[in-house]
């Protein structure tokens, strides 16, 4: 069952009509189906049954407070990739030894704060890293445990900008490095080797990626075990696809099989960081028709939503579905659906069909809830938008609209220009 699904003409979240949010918070703003955040969690985590896993979710795809709350709630773990993710994941309730921090550009003060909080492991993305961890770890007088990311050179196929796993990308240490790695992480005093990691890619729409980089992990396992380096924790990472548009991705249970399969009989214990494919259509993106204009032989919908909301139509060329939230009109229309921003990127769709909308129409962007609000800003100082999350027949405003005052927190004029 769907949760953003029309009745009548009308489009509802649950049992919510989603026009009536709109009239309550005002537009644009993200919207988020609690039952739907809350089965995509427990299918991707029931999917693993029979094996000892902890389903970490990627907080980089959204990381309301809210939304991680519900997680923790159902037990999840976190994947963070920063100290402000660290920040927000123990706010919600997370527990630190559910939490794995991955990212190639950890600072001494993440390093710190993450090794006083207790996590249960950093995957480490260098050799410096390394030894900065442990320096620091030794300064506190603590051990630090740690996977390293292996880079296995394996082709998600899928945007350039979100695929990691191959060798000309920044992310983990090489194949051939990562025996050194281990073996420099053993002499190390403050470093305890726990685990192994990878992370392919993002929105990877084939099961054959993900059986690759877990065959080459296995054998890598296999070889530190001959050097007596004993790995208990395996690491898969996240990038499961969602269908966007036509697109057919595994189900979390083809996904999970050969995981499964590799694992029944080991005592590994399974780390997943799946992001997207729990969030990503568990939310929209509701915004409002401001204007209609044509151009030459070109319609344009202006909508008060623009790229600094929403920002994976002109970063990565995204698709993401456009409905009325309320269907008046039969007519269709090819139309470019753009925001207000001063830029010609800031588009949420090219050349879409889409029905005859008017200025005052509500529309929803469908598939918004993984880097939607996360990836926002305030780009022409536009107010950052609210998050409003849906359960049953009730909504709830778990982020509210920024004010003009938010906008310059933090910001003053030095003495010399006071006159
Ligand atoms: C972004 C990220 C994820 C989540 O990716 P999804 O495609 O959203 O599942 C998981 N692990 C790491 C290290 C990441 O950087």
């Amino acid at each position: 069952m769907h949760h953003f699904q029309y009745r009548g003409n009308e489009m509802y979240c649950e049992d919510v009509p989603i026009q009536i949010i709109a009239q309550k918070v005002g537009t644009p703003f993200y919207l988020y189906s609690h039952a739907t955040l809350k089965r995509h969690f427990s299918a991707f985590n029931d999917a693993f049954d029979g094996i000892n896993r902890l389903v970490c979710f990627s907080a980089k795809a959204n990381s309301n407070i809210a939304v991680l709350k519900l997680f923790a709630n159902l037990g999840g773990g976190l994947d963070i990739v920063s100290g402000g993710e660290l920040f927000r994941g123990l706010k919600a309730g997370i527990l630190p030894d559910r939490i794995v921090y991955s990212g190639v550009g950890k600072s001494v003060d993440e390093i710190d704060y993450a090794l006083k909080t207790g996590i249960l492991m950093f995957n480490v993305e260098s050799i410096e890293e390394l030894e900065l961890i442990n320096k620091r770890a030794s300064l506190l007088n603590l051990k630090a445990p740690v996977a390293i990311r292996v880079n296995p050179n394996i082709d998600s196929k899928t945007h350039p900008y979100i695929s990691t796993g191959l060798k000309k990308n920044k992310f983990g240490i090489d194949y051939k490095t990562v025996i050194e790695g281990y073996k420099l992480a053993g002499r190390l005093e403050n470093i305890e080797v726990i685990g192994i990691d990878c992370h392919i890619g993002s929105q990877i729409i084939e099961a054959q990626p993900f059986e690759d980089a877990l065959k080459s992990i296995k054998r890598l396992i296999d070889e530190l075990k001959d050097l007596g380096i004993e790995i208990r924790y395996l690491d898969m990472g996240g990038g499961l696809g969602i269908t966007y548009d036509d697109e057919s991705p595994p189900h979390p249970g083809e996904y999970a099989r050969p995981i499964v399969n590799a694992l029944e009989s080991s005592h590994l214990q399974l780390i997943l960081e799946p992001g997207r494919v729990i969030v990503g259509n568990a939310g929209i993106l509701v915004t409002r028709v401001l204007y209609r204009k044509s151009g030459r032989g070109k319609e344009f919908i202006v909508t008060d939503a623009g790229m600094n909301d929403l920002m994976r139509p002109t970063l990565y060329n995204a698709f993401h579905a456009i409905k009325p939230v309320v269907k008046t009109k039969e007519r269709l229309i090819t139309a470019d659906i753009v925001g207000p921003i001063c830029e010609s990127g800031d588009f949420l769709a090219v050349n879409r069909e889409i029905s005859d909308v008017k200025n005052g129409d509500f529309l929803a962007v469908m598939s918004a809830g993984a880097y939607g609000f996360t990836m926002s800003s305030n780009y022409c100082s536009r107010l950052r938008i609210p998050e409003v999350m849906v359960k049953d027949d009730l909504f709830y405003v778990v982020r509210a609209r920024q004010e003009y005052e938010d906008l310059i927190a933090g910001e003053s004029t030095p003495p010399f220009l006071e006159n």
